[in-house]
């Protein structure tokens, strides 16, 4: 008979002959598993295992215990009355007793610890969807900023063409006469500094109406911008050309000289004449300016148009250096 603070100590205890038969068990232990003495009393241990712990007590316990005298902190699931899983954490030594082997075992019910398990890994879960909410915000976040820089780049893009538009020749695709302008100016203020020569071209092309008149204004527009092809293609990567007004054209050569220019207008102006218009010959006037020392906008302007003139009243088909005009500015 067990001493009564053994019996009610706050652990189970058992003890087990080596054939597994119940020598003695505590009421702590009857109470948590729900039988009375003498139902467990010389019984098989077998009867308070669950199947898998029958098994771990048959392979693992028996044969350590034996060995070793002695087991500490197994785990095992004990099977209540009532067929309810008891997890225990056991330890157990191994003696003999008035001439008889027993396995003395104390034993703690785990509830507590997969409490504290549960609690635990219930956190751990709420950290992951914290984190994984995180991520995605992230996520969210980056695909915005993402979004916004291409939404910048399209407005970039939108200004670039916008600008364009403003500065370009609808038709021919050269420089407007508002944007001719303000590179006029700033490279007539670069001469002021460098002295490099600079040199203005007027064109105009001869007897447009007729081709108008003759072949209608849609061959006239494709002549227009036949003529826009052929400056781009004389042209420098320094130079500007521009449609001045319906069919004149004005080009600005930077660092080109009198004779420079002269060179250029004349060959600008044979391969207009040369150059395949389906059925009807196209030519132009050239007016040529050379910047001198004071010249401004209007004076090298002036000068480029009255050398135009003197082009058109010439003959046509033709380039003119206002050099060689008697009337200068
Ligand atoms: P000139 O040799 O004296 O320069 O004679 P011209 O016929 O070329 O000159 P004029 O100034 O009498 O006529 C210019 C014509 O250019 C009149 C106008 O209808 C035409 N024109 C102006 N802009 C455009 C355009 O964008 N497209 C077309 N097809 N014609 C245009
Ligand atoms: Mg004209
Ligand atoms: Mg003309």
């Amino acid at each position: 008979m067990l001493d009564e603070q053994l019996n009610y100590a706050p652990c189970g205890y058992l003890s087990l002959s080596d054939e597994g038969t119940i020598r003695t068990i505590n009421q702590t232990l009857l109470t948590l598993l729900g039988f009375d003495l003498d139902e467990l009393y010389g019984k098989h241990v077998n009867i308070i295992l669950t199947a898998p712990s029958k098994s771990f007590y048959q392979l693992y316990f028996f044969p350590i215990i034996k060995f070793h005298e002695h087991v500490e902190e197994m785990y095992l699931t004990f099977k209540s009355k009532n067929n309810k899983d008891i997890p225990v954490l056991l330890s157990a030594t191994r003696k003999k007793r008035d001439g008889e082997i027993v396995n003395d075992c104390v034993l703690f019910q785990i509830k507590k610890r997969y409490e504290y398990e549960q609690s635990l890994l219930a956190v751990k879960k709420e950290t992951e969807e914290r984190n994984r909410i995180k991520r995605e915000q992230i996520a969210e976040l980056d695909l915005l900023r993402r979004e916004l820089e291409s939404k910048q780049k399209e407005l970039l893009e939108v200004n670039e063409q916008l600008e364009k538009l403003a500065t370009t020749d609808g038709l021919t695709g050269l420089k407007n006469r508002r944007s001719f302008q303000e590179d006029l100016a700033s490279n007539i203020s670069l001469f002021a500094s460098n002295s490099q020569p600079l040199s203005l071209l007027l064109l105009d092309i001869d007897h447009f109406k007729k081709i108008n008149d003759n072949y209608g204004h849609l061959t006239g527009d494709r002549v227009l911008q036949g003529l826009g092809l052929i400056l781009k293609e004389e042209l420098r990567e320094e130079d500007v050309a521009a449609r001045y007004g319906g069919e004149e054209f004005a080009l600005i050569l930077p660092n080109t000289d009198q004779s420079d220019a002269q060179y250029i207008a004349e060959s600008i102006r044979l391969r207009v004449a040369s150059a395949g218009w389906t059925d009807q010959t196209v030519t132009i006037s050239i007016g040529v300016a050379t910047i001198v020392k004071g010249d401004t906008i209007s004076t090298l302007q002036s000068r480029a148009d009255q050398a135009l003139y003197a082009s058109k009243n010439g003959g046509r088909n033709q380039v003119t250096l206002a050099l060689h005009l008697a009337i200068n500015s």
